[in-house]
């Protein structure tokens, strides 16, 4: 160990980008065992672990670096996996530059961080290679019901501890396909969907049971799930796409980010492409509104669908983006275009159509409750050739209330109110989990609560049968 002034870093090889934009695979490959045990060996294994504190799962980052450095690499996956239920997946999408990697001692002593992310990918790869990780088996199975609504990572995670803890575990999940947002919004090239349909098959295998096409609200009701389970988690996620401050509707080639990215993921996983021709950017000018991660994905995404021409459009600079950098350099890799501190203004369309866009030229002022500079008007207007036009503002929770028939307390958001500890709702049966209660957040922040409303719903459950019996 302590590696780290005589080793540099290295990050495993990214395709180059005039070849990887030709498809949709991931563009990072894999460490080899070699390298991984070099780049472990880096950690100053320091007696306050920033990048354990800085990691949401709270991972014991230093103690599985060791082990994969002395070649102990079951021993290192089984610390990893007791804090992480999907550490390949976290490995791929979180933003290590701002979480683990960020905050690492190395990292601020100026010789590179430990490429803690890329390890873990490793890690967990060799674990489903050498047969490490087997089905779930509970540790005493018991007669109750757990209902949990949505299998994005939150829900997923749950489904795995509460299994193991021999509860009778089932998912509703509105879509055809389970993952969430890991499988209709992150694309392939950030993460691969074989990724996500071995953990569901995986959980399935070991007794999950997953309801696919069940939207709970329309095709079977709260109410019913309340009479059936004895404990409900909602974890549904936010989806309401937040609009720009311009007239868009009626425009028939002006699009929220999250209609073009399931299409290409469904394309992608071999579904018939839908029959809106607006939802392919192929030989369009395409132009992106928006700073986020989304927004990279939008663009990048466009970019393999070999639109002319591809611009993401934000409204303050480069340093003030909300976006992961590492993502803002692969979007610019590949071709995209970034006009900063660029605010729109109107849309120029004819007979429904959008042609451009008209866009006021903003400074940066002084800086708002985030802490990022508010842009303002210069007064100097500019137009952008447009011929599909896609928002990517973020997303707000819808009304859970209204559609589930329930009147569950929530946050002046619009979030599911919860104590943070407990992730316990006003209703003492139901429990919510990940976006739904966060905010449009991180699948790492998913998987966190997943875990820990496991652990709360398992309390809960215990008391419930603790004082069943007294009576
Ligand atoms: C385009 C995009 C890219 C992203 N990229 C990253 C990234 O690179 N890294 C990262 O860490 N995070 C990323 N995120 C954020 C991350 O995906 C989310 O924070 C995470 O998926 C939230 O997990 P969740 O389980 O709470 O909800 P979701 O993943 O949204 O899953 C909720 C599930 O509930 C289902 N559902 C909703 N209502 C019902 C109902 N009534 N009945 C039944 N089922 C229902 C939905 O269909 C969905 O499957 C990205 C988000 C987007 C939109
Ligand atoms: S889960 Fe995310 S933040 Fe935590 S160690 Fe892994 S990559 Fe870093």
């Amino acid at each position: 160990m302590l590696e780290f002034h005589k080793k540099n870093q290295q990050n495993p090889d990214k395709t180059e980008p005039e070849k990887r934009i030709k498809d949709f695979q991931e563009i990072y490959r894999q460490f080899d065992q070699n390298t991984s045990i070099e780049q472990s060996s880096r950690c100053s294994q320091c007696g306050v672990p920033f990048c354990q504190i800085h990691c949401p799962l709270n991972n014991n980052i230093p103690d599985w670096l060791r082990y994969i450095a002395e070649g102990r690499l079951k021993e290192a996956y089984e610390i990893s996996t007791s804090t992480n239920a999907f550490p390949e997946v976290c490995g791929r999408v979180c933003p290590q530059d701002r979480l683990c990697e960020g905050n690492c001692v190395v990292e601020q002593a100026g010789f590179g961080a430990i490429t803690i992310g890329n390890l873990e990918k490793y890690l967990t790869e060799v674990a489903w290679e050498k047969g490490w990780i087997k089905k779930i088996n509970s540790s005493s199975p018991n007669n109750q019901k757990i209902a949990i609504i949505g299998s994005g990572p939150a829900g997923m995670a749950a489904a795995s501890y509460l299994v193991k803890q021999g509860y009778q575990v089932d998912v509703f999940e509105k879509n055809d396909r389970a993952g969430g947002l890991m499988i209709y919004g992150i694309p392939n090239f950030k993460l691969d969907k074989s990724v996500v349909e071995r953990r569901t098959e995986w959980l399935s295998e070991s007794g999950v049971k997953f309801h696919l096409k069940k939207e709970v609200g329309k095709n079977i009701s709260f109410q019913e799930l309340e009479k059936d389970y004895d404990a409900i988690l909602v974890a549904t996620g936010v989806y309401k796409a937040r609009q720009l401050d311009i007239e868009t509707k009626n425009i028939e080639n002006s699009l929220p980010a999250l209609d073009f990215l399931i299409e290409s993921n469904r394309v992608g996983l071999g579904d018939t492409p839908s029959k809106n021709k607006f939802l392919d950017a192929k030989d369009k000018h395409v132009v992106v509104i928006g700073g986020g991660d989304t927004a990279m994905d939008c663009v990048r995404t466009a970019i393999r669908q070999k639109a002319k021409e591809v611009t993401c459009l934000y409204r303050r600079n480069k340093e003030n983006m909300p976006g992961s950098a590492r993502e803002v350099l692969n979007a610019e890799q590949e071709g995209v275009k970034f006009n900063w501190l660029s605010v729109p203004s109107k849309i120029i369309s004819q007979d429904k159509s959008a042609s451009s866009l008209a866009y006021k030229v903003a400074a940066l002022g002084e800086a708002d409750e985030t802490g990022r500079r508010k842009p303002i008007d210069t007064g100097v207007e500019k137009q952008i050739k447009s011929d599909l036009i896609i928002q990517a503002l973020g997303f707000e929770p819808e009304d859970l209330n209204q559609h589930f028939g329930t009147d569950l307390e929530l946050t002046s958001w619009n979030t599911i109110k919860v104590d943070f500890k407990k992730f316990q709702t006003s209703n003492p049966k139901v429990f919510a989990a990940g976006d739904i209660v966060r905010g449009a957040s991180l699948v790492v922040w998913a998987i966190h609560d997943g875990r820990e409303v496991a652990k709360s719903i398992h309390q809960f459950l215990e008391n419930k049968l603790v004082k069943k019996k007294a009576s």
